[in-house]
């Protein structure tokens, strides 16, 4: 069975099409797995995954169970100590890891930060970091920090001129750090060829996988990375401020040196020697405790992916963000609407990005009506479109209300220009 839409681009996209999509929809079961407010669609899957119905109960007989009774015990117990590891192994079936190249620790700031230095260690002599002007901020900020502080120098360019620039810099480059999927555009870089090209110079890649990890189906051994690093709380559904994951690849684990040298990553941390001596697997990226209740909400958070088909989940949110452009194009033409994202679903992560000048305002009412989205300064409409948990018929409704809202000129209220702290 394929699932497509009306080949021509004039063609009326009727919601009972997008009915007759969902229905066909080979995933569509797995939206109960998920406990989602009546009235509400849900597109900011990317921003704060949804929360998956059995982390419920999970995490409240966590919280009385083995917090409230085991207490301490728990850490052999229930089995709190060896968490990071177990929920990064779970993790590495996703991104096409082994699973004991990948922990989870700590967030993506902190391990991109201990990766940086081990890269830039492993590379002596050489000089520069590239990277993307317009990557995440806290990408670029931890990749300047590192740079100076191992004397190297940042250099950030546009995604158009990245292989003319890495051709340029040649034998210098220490190492490329991208974000695989753009976190406000959605374009998908070509990790395969970026990784062999920088390799083929001597230089290592760290790829963040903040907007893959649960979204795409990632190869991270198939293309020879060398690190990642990733988000939990996004299309991983972990929770709010779930910690990340770090995936060192097996070759260059022995010999690895991260400057957060803390207990939980020593060989032997309950010896508590005053002599840092690292552990010798994946546990060396650890640095101090693990958040256990987050942890435990990550790890039955994961459940939903068990069996779960990255290919099918990807053709999924590919064909929601196919449909959403195609009726945005169609319904929403005269009223000054940008696209920001590849219009072509290969080049493009599980995200459509809109632009429009009065942005934050047009969130916000869309949010009033129970339509979920976020906005990304200083125009970027951004609506996600999480597989699992977001059908096509939402995707009509959406397009709907956003209609809508421009017909009435409704977005134009005091109420939704108030800036929010988080947008
Ligand atoms: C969400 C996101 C982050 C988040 O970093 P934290 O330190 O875990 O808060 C980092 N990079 C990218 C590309 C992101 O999208």
């Amino acid at each position: 069975m394929t699932l497509a839409l009306p080949k021509s681009p004039v063609s009326a996209i009727m919601q009972d099409h997008c009915w007759d999509l969902d229905q066909k929809d080979p995933l569509r079961g797995m939206k109960d797995l998920f406990d989602l407010p009546e009235g509400v669609v849900y597109l900011d899957g990317n921003s704060l995954g949804a929360l998956p119905k059995s982390v419920k109960p999970r995490l409240s007989a966590a919280v009385s169970e083995e917090w409230g009774h085991g207490l301490i015990r728990s850490w052999n117990e229930a089995g709190w100590y060896p968490a990071p590891k177990r929920a990064g192994a779970a993790i590495a079936r996703l991104i096409g890891a082994d699973p004991d190249e990948v922990i989870v620790c700590d967030s993506i700031s902190v391990n991109l930060f201990k990766l940086v230095i081990a890269a830039l260690r492993k590379r002596p002599g050489r000089k520069v970091i590239l990277s993307e002007t317009g990557n995440f901020p806290t990408d670029v900020y931890i990749n300047a920090e590192a740079a100076k502080l191992m004397g190297c120098e940042l250099r950030c360019v546009a995604p158009e001129d990245m292989e003319a620039v890495l051709a340029e810099v040649g034998e210098d480059l220490a190492l490329l750090q991208l974000t695989h999927v753009h976190y406000k555009t959605g374009a998908i870089y070509d990790m395969a060829g970026l990784t062999r090209k920088a390799q083929a110079l001597g230089g290592l890649v760290i790829w963040d996988l903040a907007h893959s990890a649960g979204a795409l189906p990632v190869d991270l051994n198939g293309v020879n990375a060398d690190f990642a690093v990733g988000c939990t709380y996004k299309y991983l559904n972990g929770g709010p401020g779930a910690p990340a994951f770090v995936f060192v690849a097996g070759r260059h684990l022995a010999g690895l040196e991260q400057p957060i040298a803390g207990w939980h990553g020593h060989a032997q941390p309950f010896v508590f020697t005053q002599d840092y001596a690292p552990h010798n697997g994946i546990e060396k990226m650890l640095a101090g405790t693990s958040p256990q209740l987050s942890l435990i909400a990550l790890e039955e958070a994961l459940t939903v992916f068990k069996g779960a088909d990255m290919h099918q989940i990807r053709d999924k949110n590919r064909l929601l963000g196919d449909l959403f452009i195609h009726l945005v194009d169609q319904e929403l033409a005269d009223f000054g609407f940008g696209l920001a994202s590849p219009r072509e679903g290969d080049k493009r992560g599980s995200q459509v990005s809109l632009t429009h000048p009065d942005g934050y305002a047009i969130v916000q009412a869309l949010i009033a009506r129970g339509i979920i989205g976020d906005f990304r300064a200083p125009d970027i409409l951004r609506f996600g479109f999480a597989a699992p948990y977001v059908g096509y018929e939402d995707i009509w409704a959406s397009v709907a209300a956003l209609k809508e809202i421009m017909m009435s000129g409704s977005w134009d209220s005091p109420a939704f220009q108030q800036q929010n702290a988080v947008t």
